[in-house]
């Protein structure tokens, strides 16, 4: 059986959302924002994130990309399962993701994305998770940042298994 720590309970999960949710609601104040969520880990955050958004002029799209194979670090070969369908050209977007880890998904996403010419382009990220970083990619809006470690839960799974867990936890295998 796997060994489950608690990483970072409901509440905080919650606390951080509303937090960053104010930033970027006064940071796009009067403009028109289109959220990018990275399937499938970041369904259960954007849901909550984009709830607590008080802009008027919201749109939702999706973005599938594929890089993990069986291991649990990124293989750097990436491979778009889903495009957007949402016209971002000229257009604020925020692509937001459950965790950034090495950042190569997130640069292969954002150099996806700018070819179709957006008006500006940034990234709020559930979990920033600092330390294997190897591509330089800005996290601008991050709800916490964890040093390491494998995480399930809260959208996060291992084998497709644990998304439905409400907060987030430490998987030892
Ligand atoms: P990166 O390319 O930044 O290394 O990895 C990004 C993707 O890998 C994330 O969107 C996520 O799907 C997956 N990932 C990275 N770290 C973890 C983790 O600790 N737990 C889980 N479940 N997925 C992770």
């Amino acid at each position: 059986m796997p060994e489950f720590t608690p990483v970072i309970k409901k509440n905080d999960i919650q606390r951080q959302t509303v937090r960053i949710a104010k930033i970027i609601s006064d940071d796009y104040q009067g403009r028109e924002l289109v959220l990018v969520g990275v399937l499938k880990g970041a369904f259960i955050f954007l849901a909550d994130l984009v709830r607590q958004l008080t802009l008027e002029k919201v749109k939702i799209d999706f973005l599938q990309a594929s890089s993990y194979g069986a291991d649990t670090i990124s293989s750097g070969n990436i491979v778009l399962k889903k495009d957007i369908d949402v016209d971002i050209r000229g257009k604020d977007v925020l692509v937001v993701e459950d965790i950034v880890d090495t950042g190569l998904t997130l640069a292969y996403l954002i150099r996806h994305l700018k070819r179709m010419s957006p008006g500006s382009i940034k990234v709020c990220a559930m979990i920033d998770k600092r330390e294997r970083r190897k591509a330089a990619v800005t996290v601008d809006y991050a709800c916490s940042t964890v040093p390491e470690g494998f995480l399930v839960g809260y959208g996060l799974d291992y084998a497709e298994y644990y998304r439905n867990l409400p907060e987030i936890y430490h998987m030892k295998l």
